[in-house]
């Protein structure tokens, strides 16, 4: 098993760093499962966030070998500051860090979608309470 170092890692294009994500990955035994069907990582600029987040076990086995939380950010391919955006998959609780503008954007993201949520939860509750008043006034 080979681990990257800071430098190597600094250094990749982001096409580079996808692939070799993506290599890495196949060569362990990693697949990706879509519609059904079990397939090898494709490098993709969505494939960590779209679909290697999903999986903790593969974003585990990156971090091991040092190609995520060592001198890039997963999400934009570019670069990772220091450690510090530490995100956590709410799908299945992978941990890893992130660039300051990714981790902006996808607070963000996930803070509307939490926005979403009460909304519904405040609805039920007004119809809920508007359904045992009127019963009571029946
Ligand atoms: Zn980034």
């Amino acid at each position: 098993m080979k681990r990257y170092t800071r430098e190597e890692v600094k250094s990749m294009t982001p096409q580079d760093y996808e692939s070799t994500i993506c290599r890495e990955l196949n060569t362990a035994g990693y697949r990706t499962e879509f519609q059904g069907k079990t397939m090898e990582y494709e490098p993709d600029p969505c494939v960590f966030g779209g679909d290697i987040v999903f999986h903790p076990d593969a974003v585990n086995y990156l971090k091991k070998i040092g190609l995520i939380d060592n001198g890039k950010c997963p999400m934009c391919c570019e670069r990772e500051d220091d450690l510090i955006c530490k995100l956590q998959s709410m799908h299945s609780g992978a941990e890893y860090h992130v660039c300051k503008p990714c981790y902006k954007q996808y607070a963000q993201e996930e803070r509307e979608k939490r926005g979403c949520r009460c909304c519904i939860i405040t609805l039920v509750i007004i119809l809920l309470a508007f359904y045992v008043v009127s019963t009571l006034l029946r």
